[in-house]
């Protein structure tokens, strides 16, 4: 496996950075999760923009213009000859000292890996997902933004931890006032009657592109859509509830702290925007060849 490091190809052994980097030392960078489909980047744009505004947010100089980075992933997923990958993008504000100071570091640390992966086996996206909300809060919009897509993923660590004790798949996370948030890695939505329901990113979500992608196939489609404030008791009375995110697609939830959703199997409306978001990841895109 090749990684690039700093705008070099190098062997998966070799790529390595710095004790004293502040990616590692402080949580101190951004990312991005991105996904190709038959050699077909899906929705590069939006990722590549959403890692600039991360870095922005932070004021971290990118070591690279954006095209420059496009031809450095595709670079990637040609040394590692992937038709169909998970690119992880990350950049870190570099080698410093112990101080926090970002000054310190001359230069950012970029690297790219390419990797095939499948978040959760085939057969939950048939039955369904188990889940629960955990005490552990999303970070509020006033401390951090959840916009930045941050290499401080603790809170939502900790909320996976909360879910792997309860023996369930995922967390889903309230807002410090205990609205519907979002789950560890992924946005959560609920159908109501026909509507889809989604918590609005005012609440302190990251907007997903996958979500947005879902919002946009259900408005194409006349599906109501209402980006609200929303309680454990609208989701606990909801008929479906799904998750969405890039790796993940769109996978349903069958139920909620012990309560069944709906008839307990993936609703009908899921499985449809599921079948559209799928065929939306074959056509759309950024081509590269091999
Ligand atoms: N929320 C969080 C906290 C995430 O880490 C992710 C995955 N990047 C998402 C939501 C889903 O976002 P996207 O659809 O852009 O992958």
């Amino acid at each position: 496996m090749k990684i690039y490091l700093n705008g070099k190809l190098v062997d998966k052994a070799e790529a390595k950075v710095s004790v004293f980097d502040h990616g590692l030392l402080y949580g101190d960078g951004v990312f991005e999760g991105i996904r190709s489909y038959n050699c077909l980047i899906f929705r590069l744009k939006d990722h590549i923009d959403r890692l600039y505004r991360s870095a922005h947010a932070i004021l971290l100089d990118m070591p690279l213009p954006k095209e420059k980075l496009v031809g450095a992933i595709v670079k990637t997923l040609k040394a590692n000859k992937l038709k169909e990958a998970y690119i992880r993008v990350v950049v870190t504000r570099g080698e410093g000292d112990l101080g926090l100071d970002p000054r310190r570091c001359r230069q950012a640390t970029l690297f790219i890996i390419t990797d095939s992966i499948a978040l959760y086996p085939a057969e939950l996206y048939k039955k369904g997902l188990d889940i629960v909300t955990v005490p552990t809060r999303r970070n509020i919009n006033e401390a951090l933004s959840p916009q930045i897509k941050s290499l401080n993923y603790l809170n939502n660590i900790m909320a996976k931890i909360e879910a792997i004790n309860f023996k369930v798949e995922e967390a889903l996370m309230l807002t410090n006032e205990g609205y519907l948030c979002e789950c560890t890695g992924d946005n959560i939505f609920l159908v109501k009657e026909s509507m889809l329901l989604t918590p609005a990113t005012s609440m302190g979500i990251l907007a997903g592109i996958t979500r947005e992608v879902v919002l946009g196939i259900a408005r194409k489609r006349n599906i109501l859509v209402s980006e609200d404030m929303l309680t454990r008791y609208d989701l606990f009375n909801a008929n479906e509830v799904f998750l969405t995110g890039t790796a993940a697609e769109i996978i349903p939830v069958v139920k909620i702290d012990g309560r069944v959703i709906g008839n307990g199997k993936p609703g009908n409306i899921t499985l449809s925007l599921t079948e559209e978001f799928r065929r939306a990841t074959r056509i759309d895109g950024y081509r590269y060849s091999l």
